[in-house]
């Protein structure tokens, strides 16, 4: 068991077992990505542990950058506007794969995907350690999908409750 703030979380996925779906996961990639020297673009704060782990697990030759999606409410008549903040690299013409530590209702993902293919990429494949197929609201394909979880709030490796607990290296379930 364990308590963060209020909240108290049971173990969901032990750190061998996320290992080992790390190995798969960075084996497939170099596998289909051999000789195409993709960028790979990890969305922060939450995927720097997976990020950093997935990596380590590829051997072909890529390119690594960081962005973050901010949203904000327009003065204008558009509503919410979604910017990529962090992205210097000239994308277009580049194979592009978008590293996810969780897709929950997909909402993030698809104001995601929108603003990296308007740079024009030569693909765009999407990473997820974690994926609730349940909660998935956007009509969005995960092409590396680590865990597909059910719809409860989950905690660790990277993953917060409330700022706290995402150095764990094991995952929690909310209780
Ligand atoms: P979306 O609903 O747009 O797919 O996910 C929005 C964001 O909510 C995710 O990027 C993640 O930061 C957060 N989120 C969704 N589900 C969970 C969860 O179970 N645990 C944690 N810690 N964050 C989550
Ligand atoms: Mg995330
Ligand atoms: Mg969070």
């Amino acid at each position: 068991m364990l308590k963060i703030k209020d909240k108290e979380f049971i173990p969901f996925l032990t750190e061998e077992e996320i290992k080992r779906r790390v190995q798969d996961l960075g084996r497939q990639i170099s596998k289909d990505y051999q000789g195409k020297n993709p960028l790979v673009l990890g969305v922060l704060n939450g995927v720097f542990m997976f990020f950093s782990d997935l990596m380590k697990e590829t051997d072909i030759s890529l390119e690594v950058s960081f962005v973050k999606v901010a949203s904000y409410e327009s003065t204008g008549s558009t509503g919410k506007v979604n910017d990529l903040i962090g992205l210097v690299e000239d994308i277009a013409g580049r194979h592009i794969i978008i590293i996810e530590d969780i897709v929950d209702t997909g909402l993030s993902m698809s104001h995601l995907l929108k603003l990296v293919s308007s740079k024009s990429p030569k693909s765009i494949a999407i990473v997820s350690l974690l994926l609730k197929p349940e909660a998935l609201e956007q009509p969005i394909e995960v092409d590396y999908v680590g865990f597909e979880i059910p719809n409860k709030f989950v905690v660790g490796y990277g993953l917060d409750y409330d700022g706290e607990g995402r150095n764990l290296k094991e995952i929690y379930q909310l209780k």
